[in-house]
């Protein structure tokens, strides 16, 4: 099995460290393997820039999404549970932060850019609405006959035309690879060329955090407990590895072992055969990932596995009756609120008023919303209905 190995004392050398990487380029050509997407080989940004000699482009781009008002707001945006449901569950911001944190962690492994990895997972939910895909089904509904609204679309609307940082041209200006990484995530059945690799496992890393973290948080909450998702053959594994560890474990110990062992094993187990199938391609350039039919995820045994969790959850957690209320209040304000504005547009802020008349009200309006968060939401729903009624 593949497996980067360990450090050891071994390891410890006296020689003087090779203090020639200079640049980005030439750390990247020492440390990255020669499938890696390097930043040299970046296509470049939509407005030309020029490049700075202490950052590379992937990790300027980190940086702009980290600084948007889009990912700021990410902290506000329920992941699966709503804030008045406790305050241990993940939010859609520290969701993207355990998706970054686990794609680096392989990223590092794979010798692939982690640069590039780390802005890809910062940005792969950025497009979120409030209220999750309860909002987004909501606001689907609202321009369905303008070409619907997609979360995932529309974090490449807001990085190319909503965020407003620079006077030089709207959105983050983010190097191509990032969007072209995104616009994959947008039809997943598409043919043609592969996506790069570091697009590919921030896909893997996302679904191993969710299925480790939804089980976590529906664990915490009460909502289910660990003897009936026993009753999954992955956490009946895992449960069976911590058991092996500490046999005497019990509640909250035994739940965060447990998270920890889900993550473990799947990261283990991409490891595993991506790290076999790439030891073996020998590919020398991005050229021949686009080529090939190889698409790094879990073992056959573990997809398997994963979508019978995924199956478990979704009828125990995402279509709990708390989570079904949540859908049918939310929807039902977030159309109110489409409705409102469309009628009075001097209602929106200038910016949207302005986008308006060059996307049209309905969609302006789908933009507005889909920036805010659920608590704001809610309070724009509040002030305006009421006076409506009023
Ligand atoms: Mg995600």
């Amino acid at each position: 099995m593949f497996l980067p190995k360990s450090i050891s004392a071994d390891d410890r050398s006296t020689a003087q460290p090779d203090l020639h990487l200079a640049t980005i380029a030439e750390r990247e050509r020492a440390i990255l393997a020669p499938y890696a997407q390097h930043t040299l080989d970046s296509v470049g940004r939509r407005h030309a820039e020029p490049t700075q000699d202490y950052r590379g482009a992937y990790q300027r781009d980190r940086d702009r999404i980290i600084h948007s008002a889009a990912f700021r707001r990410l902290s506000g945006k329920m992941q699966v549970f709503t804030g008045d449901m406790g305050d241990y569950h993940r939010t859609r911001l520290t969701h993207t932060h355990e998706v970054a944190s686990i794609a680096r962690t392989v990223a590092r492994a794979l010798r692939l850019n982690e640069d590039l990895v780390e802005a890809l997972a910062l940005f792969h939910d950025i497009g979120h609405p409030p209220f999750g895909h309860a909002g987004e089904d909501a606001l689907h509904e609202c321009v369905a006959n303008e070409g619907g609204f997609s979360h995932n679309k529309q974090a490449i609307v807001i990085a190319t035309e909503l965020e407003r940082r620079y006077a030089e041209y709207p959105g983050l200006n983010l190097s191509q690879e990032i969007l072209d990484g995104q616009q994959s995530r947008t039809d997943k059945q598409r043919k043609g060329n592969a996506p790069l690799l570091e697009v590919q496992l921030v896909d893997c890393a996302d679904s191993m955090t969710y299925d480790a973290h939804d089980t976590d948080d529906a664990v915490k909450l009460g909502w289910v407990s660990i003897e009936e998702l026993a009753k999954v053959s992955l956490i009946r594994d895992a449960l069976a590895e911590v058991r092996r560890k500490h046999a005497n474990l019990s509640g909250d110990l035994l739940r965060k072992a447990l998270v920890h062992q889900l993550l473990d094993s799947q990261v283990r187990n991409i490891l595993s055969v991506a790290g076999a199938f790439l030891a073996e391609c020998h590919w020398q350039s991005t050229a021949e990932v686009k080529e090939s039919s190889f698409r790094m995820g879990p073992s056959q045994e573990i997809k398997e596995q994963k979508a019978e969790l995924e199956k478990f959850l979704y009828r125990e957690v995402y279509r709990h009756p708390r989570i079904l209320t949540v859908r049918a209040e939310a929807q039902s304000r977030l159309k109110e609120l489409w409705t409102i504005y469309c009628a009075e547009p001097g209602l929106l802020p200038p910016h949207f008023r302005s986008r308006a008349e060059v996307v049209g009200i309905a969609r302006s309006v789908v933009d507005y919303l889909a920036g805010m968060t659920d608590r704001f939401c809610f309070q724009r729903y509040e002030e305006l209905s009421t006076r409506t009624r009023g």
